[in-house]
């Protein structure tokens, strides 16, 4: 985990004052580590059972994409851009570090893990939960590439992060 670490930089008081700011950017560019990544996080949920991983946007979406397709998973879309999902869609408003945001999810079922980068306060991927829940799906379990513990994350389902501070 130090080697993955190591290409996670931090910036003081980003995107606004006060925030330390966890950009995974330099990950991502890096395909070796990047790999590294993708293997952790399959080995984090080998035994959680679910039907789809609900991505969440933006950046939920990349890693996430990735380890769907390894694991052969269908991939539900929870978007924050609004009105970019056609027919009946769900929505929710929910709290984030750093603002507020809103999650859009198409009707539909089946058990569901939330994916997404950063676990900070955890009013993201309880905005997730809550859409899920009410566009149809049952989200039993999530997992996030770092966990910001300092912030004591609050999560409506049990989880996991490759990455601790
Ligand atoms: P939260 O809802 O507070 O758990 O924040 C998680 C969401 O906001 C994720 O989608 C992250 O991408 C983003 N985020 C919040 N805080 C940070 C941070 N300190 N560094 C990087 N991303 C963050």
């Amino acid at each position: 985990m130090e080697k993955i670490k190591k290409h996670i930089k931090t910036y003081l008081d980003y995107p606004i004052d006060g925030i330390k700011y966890y950009d995974l950017n330099p990950v991502y560019k890096n395909p070796k580590i990047r790999k590294e990544l993708v293997n952790n996080c399959i080995q984090l949920i080998k035994d959680i059972k679910y039907d789809y991983i609900a991505l969440i946007e933006a950046r939920g979406f990349l890693i996430g994409s990735i380890i769907a397709d390894k694991l052969k998973k269908g991939i539900v879309l929870c978007r924050s851009k609004k009105n970019r999902l056609p027919g009946k869609i769900f929505t929710v408003k929910h709290k984030l570090e750093y603002g507020e945001a809103t999650m859009q999810v198409q009707e539909g079922s089946g058990k569901v893990l939330i994916f997404d980068d950063v676990i900070a306060t955890g009013g993201t991927g309880n905005g997730a939960y809550s859409v899920l829940k009410k566009a149809g799906y049952n989200p039993v379990y999530a997992l996030y590439l770092v966990e910001l513990t300092k912030l004591k994350p609050k999560s409506n389902i049990p989880y996991k992060s490759v990455i601790q501070y």
